[in-house]
């Protein structure tokens, strides 16, 4: 029975830590105060900028739409309302479970009773290239401003990678006039990610608005051309030239912080339990760079999407304040889902992926589908391109455990 039920509740934790100061710590942080929690909460982040939005970076500010500054999720006066202490611009280095404190780079140490862990997760670079002038990956607020400033008068964008990420910053480059070429090592783009079917479909779209997509191309290098030009030096021998280039070639969680805290990781992600809990007592992980075992799909994973991180900080937030009641944590049982908006066109994956796929809404001559992937005799996940509707009605499915034949006439008949 919970502490609260028996009428004896638990005094709430006395302060709050949450490491990272972007959507997961933001979230966490808004949720403990909106579902009512009254102890100090501190927000501690390396970048010297307030929580910004990642999304928007690649698209709308790439393309002018949008300015780096409307990126910001909040102005400071919210902060001061919601009662949110600040740390920015300095990093957390360590935690020590014993005394229940987090240090800061500039040596402060901050008190803990639950602490959050959302560094999330950094660009990974191409070795060699980086500190090369307008070489650049795409992670951060100052990383979107660069590249945008590159892309004023670049006439060729040369983009390493055909995932999610490049291929938004080629559809961006593209909008602008900027001739694009991607470069992608595997001979399918987004195999892993959605299947090879529909990665290709996905692929298409780059030479659907004039970019040109190079499958089977290694990157070696990238060289700085007498001129002010970049050579993008291939395994084979070959080079592209162009004036900027952006690699998006994945991300390395954020994890080195906690080297030697007890922390447990794994293949560089934070070790959670199915609450959402670290090998600590009361530090919990979000986000990117939170491996948790999901009893959704009685598994363990890592998802880098918006809509998971937002939903773990809440599910995080919410288990605080029920164990500091003495209540029971509550399992996070997300659905992954993402989205990500190219050249005009809505991609959305809800699921989990495989190469067992069927195409319910396919027609001709258009990016447009909707298609459903099995898992055994359940729906497991399915991926849409301009079928936003169609594919909210398949997330609830899943969310409920369809079957598949079921979800495949409902789907014929949307
Ligand atoms: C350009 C871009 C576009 C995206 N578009 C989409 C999209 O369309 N749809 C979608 O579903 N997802 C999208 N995503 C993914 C989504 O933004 C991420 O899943 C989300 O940002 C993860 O949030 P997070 O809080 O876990 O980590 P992050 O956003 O990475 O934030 C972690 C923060 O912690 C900081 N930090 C690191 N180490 C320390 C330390 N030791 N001390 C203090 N602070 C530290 C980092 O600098 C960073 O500010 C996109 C991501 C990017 C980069």
């Amino acid at each position: 029975m919970s502490a609260s039920a028996s009428g004896s509740s638990a005094p709430p934790p006395p302060a709050v830590v949450v490491v990272g100061a972007s959507l997961g710590g933001l979230r966490t942080a808004t949720t403990l105060r909106s579902l009512g929690f009254e102890g100090r909460i501190t927000l501690v982040g390396d970048e010297p900028h307030l929580p910004y939005d990642r999304p928007p970076l690649s698209k709308e500010v790439l393309t002018g739409e949008k300015e780096p500054a409307d990126a910001f999720f909040r102005t400071p006066e919210f902060f001061e309302e919601q009662g949110i202490g600040l740390r920015l611009g300095s990093p957390a280095v360590g935690i020590d479970a014993g005394a229940r404190t987090i240090r800061l780079g500039n040596g402060e140490e901050l008190e803990y009773g639950a602490a959050v862990i959302a560094t999330g997760a950094r660009a990974r670079t191409l070795p060699g290239a980086e500190g090369i002038p307008r070489v650049h990956v795409m992670r951060t607020l100052d990383d979107a401003a660069a590249i945008r400033s590159s892309l004023e008068d670049a006439r060729r964008l040369v983009v390493v990678g055909a995932g999610f990420i490049g291929s938004e910053v080629a559809a961006s480059a593209r909008r602008r006039g900027v001739e694009v070429v991607v470069l992608e090592a595997a001979d399918q783009p987004l195999a892993a990610a959605v299947g090879r079917e529909v990665g290709k479909r996905c692929a298409e779209l780059h030479g659907l608005y004039g970019a040109e997509l190079r499958r089977g191309a290694g990157v070696a290098g990238v060289r700085e051309m007498p001129g002010g030009g970049l050579a993008v030096e291939l395994s084979d021998g070959g080079e592209v030239g162009c004036n900027a280039v952006v690699v998006g070639i994945g991300v390395i969680p954020n994890v080195e912080w906690l080297e030697g805290s007890g922390v447990e990781t794994d293949l560089g992600a934070v070790v959670c339990d199915r609450y959402l809990r670290t090998s600590l007592p009361d530090v919990y992980a979000v986000g990117d760079l939170a491996s948790w075992d999901n009893p959704r799909f009685g598994r363990r994973m890592r998802v880098e999407h918006w809509t998971n991180t937002v939903e773990q900080a809440v599910a995080a937030a919410r288990n605080i304040l029920n164990v500091s009641r003495g209540d029971d944590p509550s399992p996070y049982e997300g659905v992954p889902y993402f989205w990500s908006d190219q050249y005009g066109h809505r991609l959305q994956l809800v699921g989990l992926a495989s190469e067992d796929v069927v195409f319910v809404d396919d027609p001709p001559g258009e990016p447009a589908l909707l298609a459903l992937y099995r898992n055994g005799d359940r729906l497991g996940g399915a991926f849409a391109i301009d079928r936003v509707g169609p594919l909210m009605k398949m997330r609830g499915l899943l969310m409920r455990g369809a079957g598949f034949d079921e979800a495949l006439e409902f789907a014929s008949a949307l």
